[in-house]
């Protein structure tokens, strides 16, 4: 039986906890650090910042949530700078063909909750910049763009124009987090394909988190991605969650017509109730043989571990602009 994985994860909280915490990506007691992502096959990692919430989950006032924000981003940055022998930050496509080539672990970088960007869609130039690749229109609350999940507000014309220029500019917009509403507002105006970079099934796990078939099947019908997340009470309503609610995700997805869309987005660090036998990062091998064991075929283990992520990127993400 294999004992290693390869794995494309399209969502971690790790890197604010990072900051927040004075702790090290190299090796820390999170959920996700590169020496244990070095026991995987191979790594890449979306790492979402999200800097909108005080630890009770209210809004915080946006001059902090800013400082906070750009105090983890340019901490990040020195992180990776201290690791490049075995990191790399992935701004385009080229970036990842250059990490894959030297067995280096790819590391993207994500927006979860616009407003410490004001929800200006003329920053949205600086945030790529920055090193950003994708971004949420919201996190749990509303904002100038959009409703959160649980919310019947819609996409506002100020979210219309800031999706729109994201577009132009290449950033991905991520759906996890919008309201159903908000969702299918996008759809009418989205020019590109979108992702669900930690969201669930509705059907078998009935929260507003989570996506309903008809979404699922939209984001499939444009070419898009959704990472299966690990949270216990987005896997399951009631008591622990183990791998084989994990698995009635994938596979009622995968029945849906997922084959080629369906990725994790574990929520690693963003959650404190993984399933049973879940201890970090590291164990994305443990979920991995255990799938096989079940019967579940390797194409499809690799597929969802990792295929159809980069894939995704290597035809989505923004090539290296010639000469500049
Ligand atoms: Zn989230």
């Amino acid at each position: 039986m294999r004992e290693q994985f390869p794995v494309f994860d399209l969502h971690c909280d790790t890197a604010v906890e990072l900051s927040l915490q004075g702790k090290q990506l190299a090796a820390n007691d999170l959920h996700v650090d590169l020496d244990r992502a070095g026991r995987l096959l191979t790594h890449h990692q979306f790492y979402a910042f999200c800097c909108v919430y005080d630890k009770g989950g209210l809004p915080l006032p946006r001059p902090l949530a800013r400082s906070r924000f750009y105090a983890a981003v340019s901490e990040f940055y020195s992180q990776l700078s201290a690791n490049a022998e075995r990191v790399r930050l992935c701004r385009n496509v080229e970036d990842l063909i250059d990490a894959a080539k030297g067995s280096r672990q790819g590391v993207f970088l994500s927006l979860e909750g616009p407003e410490v960007i004001d929800c200006d869609p003329g920053r949205l130039e600086e945030l790529k910049e920055l090193g950003f690749l994708m971004t949420t229109l919201t996190w749990n609350h509303p904002n100038e763009l959009a409703g959160p999940h649980g919310t019947d507000l819609g996409l506002t014309a100020q979210g219309k124009a800031f999706v729109r220029r994201a577009q132009e500019l290449g950033i991905l917009i991520d759906v996890s987090h919008l309201s159903e509403r908000a969702f299918w507002d996008l759809i009418d105006v989205t020019g590109a394909p979108i992702v669900a970079s930690h969201s669930n099934s509705r059907a078998v796990c009935d929260h507003s988190r989570n996506l309903t078939d008809r979404q699922f099947k939209v984001i499939c019908n444009l070419g898009g991605l959704v990472g299966l997340n690990l949270y216990a009470p987005f896997l399951k309503q009631e008591g622990r969650a183990d791998f084989s609610d994990f698995k009635r995700h994938m596979d009622h997805f995968l029945e849906l017509g997922g084959q080629h869309h369906l990725a994790l987005g574990g929520d690693l660090d963003g959650c404190d109730a993984l399933p049973t036998g879940f201890r970090g990062v590291e164990s994305w091998n443990d979920l991995g043989r255990w799938l096989l064991q079940q019967g579940v075929e390797e194409l499809t283990v690799n597929n969802v571990f990792n295929n159809n992520a980069v894939r995704f990127a290597l035809q989505h993400l923004q090539r290296k602009r010639v000469g500049g």
